[in-house]
């Protein structure tokens, strides 16, 4: 039965490449959910009902939107979003399924590059026969700092995999098979003696920077860092010195303060940095479909949304 009036209108503002993936599939969960309701990319702004929004140039001011009830964000990270003043609606973020099986890959993967040291073997031109056998992942100490939705996904996955785990977050919490930290006190203690550290916490007024040369003076030697949150997290500067002088020893990075990331930027040519261009993990539209539909469907039965942002922590 439908939950909606016949002459909704959901405004899917994001780019050409997302419609493509959206547009039968959007539609086909919302009847799912029970949401009659047309789809449309472009519409005179007092007649939307809802706006899936991923980030573009084509809507900066929300003011028009009169009738609008909710933003539903097909991004999990919405620094670019959350603190539009024009934006007086809720604003919910993604959290799908699928986004989160792909982070727990990208960030499992590229731990245990670093853990099992595979670069010494899959690029050896001088043919050097030096057995240096990992220690176990139950003797590497791996850091994750934010434990939302992602961070928490793969930090006890890699706790599956033996490695001990520290989790750090805002607010203090309890997970099986992770030492959990929160507060400054917590970074400190959460970065010191770290062998890999991942970096999966939003942009925020408090978080942007938060690595920088102090924090990289704390983790072990030649620690590896490992970045599919956000650029600005690190200050860049700090990290190029801290990867100099050793006491970073392998930066894989797949976020950047500006993307695409400059070809003359240092990162490219740094021997000891790894490029990735933003694909650590990416809205899966099959799952993130019903997410919407989902979100839609509270709205019109006035149940609370799922995953709304909270426009002061800024995430
Ligand atoms: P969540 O909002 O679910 O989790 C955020 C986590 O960070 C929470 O544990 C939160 O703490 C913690 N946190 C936030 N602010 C602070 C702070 N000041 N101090 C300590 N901890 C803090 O986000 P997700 O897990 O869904 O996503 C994380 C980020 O991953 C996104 O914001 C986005 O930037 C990035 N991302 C990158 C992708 C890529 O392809 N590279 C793809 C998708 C996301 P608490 O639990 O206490 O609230």
């Amino acid at each position: 039965m439908s939950t909606s009036r016949g002459d909704m209108k959901i405004l899917f503002s994001a780019p050409e490449s997302d419609w493509a993936d959206y547009r039968d599939l959007l539609p086909s969960a919302l009847a799912h959910a029970g949401i009659t309701a047309e789809v449309v990319r472009e519409a005179a702004p007092d007649t939307v009902d809802y706006i899936v929004y991923a980030p573009n140039d084509d809507l900066r001011d929300f003011t028009p939107f009169t009738r609008t009830r909710a933003v539903l964000s097909l991004w999990a990270g919405v620094e670019r979003i959350v603190g539009n003043a024009t934006l007086t609606q809720p604003l919910t973020r993604m959290v799908d399924a699928g986004l989160e099986r792909g982070m727990v890959e990208y960030v499992t993967g590229h731990v245990l590059r670093h853990h099992l040291g595979m670069d010494a073997h899959v690029v050896n031109p001088e043919r050097d026969w030096t057995p240096v056998p990992p220690p176990l992942a139950a003797d590497r100490p791996v850091t994750v700092l934010g434990l939302g939705a992602l961070g928490r996904a793969c930090a006890t996955t890699l706790a599956g995999l033996g490695f001990p785990v520290t989790g750090w977050s805002r607010t203090p919490k309890r997970i099986e098979g992770l030492r959990c930290l929160s507060g400054e006190d917590g970074l400190t203690a959460a970065l010191t003696g770290a062998e890999i550290i991942v970096a999966l916490l939003p942009l925020t007024p408090e978080t942007e920077g938060i690595l920088d040369a102090a924090r990289f003076a704390l983790p072990a030697p030649r620690a590896a860092l490992i970045n599919p949150g956000r650029g600005a997290l690190i200050d860049d500067a700090a990290l190029l010195e801290a990867l100099d002088a050793g006491r970073i020893g392998h930066a894989t990075l797949d976020v950047f303060r500006t993307e695409p990331l400059p070809r003359e930027h240092p990162y490219w040519a740094h021997p000891r940095v790894t490029v990735t261009p933003h694909v650590a993990s990416a809205t899966r539209p099959a799952t993130a479909a019903r997410v919407i539909a989902e979100n839609i469907r509270r709205a019109e039965a006035g149940e609370p949304l799922l995953f709304e942002v909270d426009r002061v922590r800024g995430y």
